[in-house]
């Protein structure tokens, strides 16, 4: 074996207060917020399920009512009570509801629910009368997505037994709404079908005396990409964290992307042609180079798939990862470039600086860019920059 020179930069420059972190920026929320509420001029309920998005649900939740969000959604109960504990105001949906759902509870924290069928209705409805409190209901309409909803069939029963219960003031129906699923490709002919489904299915709710009804369809492709699903209202999510639903670069889309995943370099060694590197060797560098180990993985949302697949902006450049990605850790190469313990890597970013976009990851290990900064966490600290929404 050949003597390795000793390059330059392998003993520690800085400390590892930041070994690994989510930053999260508050003003591109608030200001991707703002943007789509300017151009849609209606009410926007804001998505914030999943925990932001991976952003965080308060600061999230926050952000987007600093940008003039006019309500807020999110899938389950529980999320929506956080928020109320919270001391959050605005109006609140939460539309993934299963039996025996704490309605009650929602009741009592002023939380708007929707209702997929009769028997729902009913548990609302028994809720009500126990609480004697008026619930605020949105039906759901499956209008093709074949997810939430009733089938049209079952929608004009579901609508008589709401506008029964709102003649008795058990409930008011404040929503009707659907999904759509292909807004993500904005020519699909699914949409024209889904959109005149809709219609027929609101002007039924609307005959019935359900006339306070918000309607509202639209996703963020749709908010971006469809004005005829804008309705009375918005629904969108991932577009007001900054990422383009439709798969665009920011630089096309106008949005800023508010999440960036950085860790910092913990050790560095130069090793020689051929070192198989990480689990199964399924890297093998072809010449002498310096490798990097980088202390996150996938227990903490680094996908495995990303193992010599996805870029890492490191000492200056993208690199793939090299070889698996393991529980805690993986590995660069970056050649003969300086890299030192404490140096910092970007997984992704807004790309503005060099580093690769949640576009970019999603690409490299064909998945979509939801589920990059929805699964991110584990050991990652979270910190925030900005200060829309900050008291
Ligand atoms: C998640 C979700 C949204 C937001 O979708 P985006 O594509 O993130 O804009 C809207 N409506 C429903 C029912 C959802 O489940």
């Amino acid at each position: 074996m050949t003597q390795l020179e000793q390059a330059p930069g392998q003993v520690p420059r800085r400390g590892l207060e930041n070994r690994a972190e989510v930053v999260v920026d508050l003003d591109a929320i608030a200001a991707n917020t703002a943007a789509l509420r300017e151009r849609v001029a209606r009410p926007l309920m804001a998505v914030v399920k999943a925990d932001g998005y991976g952003h965080g649900l308060l600061p999230a939740a926050r952000a987007v009512l600093a940008g003039g969000a006019d309500a807020l959604g999110v899938a389950v109960l529980e999320e929506a009570l956080a928020l109320r504990a919270a001391g959050v105001t605005v109006p609140v949906l939460a539309w993934l509801n299963g039996p025996g759902e704490d309605y009650a509870a929602a009741l009592a924290a002023d939380v708007e629910v929707s209702v997929n069928a009769e028997w729902g209705l009913a548990e609302v409805v028994a809720a009500a009368r126990g609480t004697g409190r008026t619930a605020r209901v949105h039906l759901s309409t499956d209008t093709g997505l074949s997810r939430e909803g009733a089938t049209p069939a079952d929608w004009p029963g579901l609508v008589a037994a709401a506008a029964r219960a709102q003649a008795d003031g058990e409930v008011a129906v404040v929503g009707l709404w659907s999904h759509l699923a292909y807004a993500d490709a904005p020519t699909h002919p699914t949409i024209a079908a889904q959109v005149r489904v809709f219609e027929e299915a609101t002007t039924l709710a609307r005959d019935a005396g359900l006339t306070d009804a918000r309607r509202h369809l639209a996703n963020s492709a749709a908010t971006i990409a469809l004005p005829n699903t804008w309705f009375d209202m918005v629904r969108p999510g991932v577009a007001l964290y900054g990422l383009d639903p439709l798969g665009g670069e920011p630089a096309q889309s106008g949005l800023r992307p508010a999440m960036t995943v950085q860790a910092r370099v913990i050790l560095t060694k130069r090793v020689p042609a051929g070192v198989g590197v990480s689990y199964g060797h399924t890297y093998q560098p072809a010449r002498e180079t310096t490798l990097a180990l980088v202390p996150v993985g996938y227990a903490d949302g680094v996908p495995r798939a990303a193992g010599n697949r996805a870029p890492v902006l490191a000492a200056g450049a993208q690199r793939p990862i090299a070889g698996r990605v393991c529980m805690d850790q993986f590995v660069l190469d970056v050649g003969d470039d300086p890299i030192a313990p404490g140096d910092p890597v970007v997984l992704w970013g807004p790309g503005a600086a060099g580093e690769p976009t949640a576009q970019q990851w999603a690409d490299a290990v064909d998945t979509i860019h939801y589920e990059l900064v929805t699964q991110v966490g584990g050991r990652f600290r979270r910190r925030y920059v900005g200060t829309a929404g900050v008291r």
